[in-house]
């Protein structure tokens, strides 16, 4: 099953990826994680998107475009994956519906004001790279990831400034994408703005998911 979640940042499109990478045996492609790690590690990668990265500005399609090539050309992707952030914009939904197009697109449909409360409190885990959330998903103990013990901190681009250019980024660049993938017929859409257990449910809920 080859399927590309849509939606703006803070819809919780990872969240739902993290469990659907188990439910339906098909691996979890974030380029944003790819891109996080990349900084993280600092590799040629990294060093050449961090900047944009954490203004909440987009990096350049080309080099998106041929990381997302090479990971889903890997052998545990060749029956299926789950594609979290990718394609953003509509020349790299061309690019993927070229070489290795989806059987769905999962639109997941947030309001402005609950994206803004999600993104700004949403801690990270640099360890690990697991999402809490102070008020939706809290850890164990504030501060402290369940996980791996690692501090948690908020993310650069989870800060006020840079959430207004992810939101205007999503706006100009990726919100086309849902009526480009509705007139192909691929497009499903999912309420992202209850608990994330019921958005979880509706998701297990669509029509025509399989395993792998
Ligand atoms: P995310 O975790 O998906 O919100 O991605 C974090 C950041 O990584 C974005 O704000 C962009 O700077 C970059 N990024 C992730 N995916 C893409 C993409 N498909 N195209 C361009 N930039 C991306």
């Amino acid at each position: 099953m080859k399927l590309v979640f849509l939606g703006p940042p803070g819809a919780g499109k990872g969240t739902v990826a993290e469990k659907a990478e188990t439910d339906l045996a098909v691996p979890h492609v974030s380029t944003g994680e790819i891109f996080r790690a990349a900084v993280k590690n600092g590799t040629p990668l990294g060093k050449r998107v961090k900047a944009v990265m954490e203004s909440g500005a987009l990096v350049p399609d080309e080099l998106t475009i041929e990381l997302v090539k090479e990971r889903l050309g890997g052998q545990d992707a060749k029956a299926g994956w789950i594609l979290d952030g990718f394609p953003r914009t509509v020349p790299q939904a061309d690019a993927l519906v070229a070489f290795d197009p989806p059987d769905k697109v999962v639109n997941f449909e947030l309001g402005d004001e609950a994206i803004v409360e999600r993104l700004s409190g949403r801690r990270t885990c640099p360890a690990c790279s697991r999402s809490f959330h102070v008020k939706f998903m809290p850890p164990a103990k504030e501060g402290v990831c369940d996980s791996c013990g690692g501090s948690l901190i908020t993310r650069e681009d989870d800060k006020v400034e840079a959430i207004q250019r992810r939101l205007a980024a999503y706006r100009a660049q990726t919100a086309p994408l849902i009526e480009y993938f509705r007139a192909k017929g691929r497009l499903v859409t999912v309420d992202a703005s209850p608990e994330a257990e019921t958005v979880y449910a509706a998701f297990l809920g669509l029509p025509g998911l399989k395993k792998g």
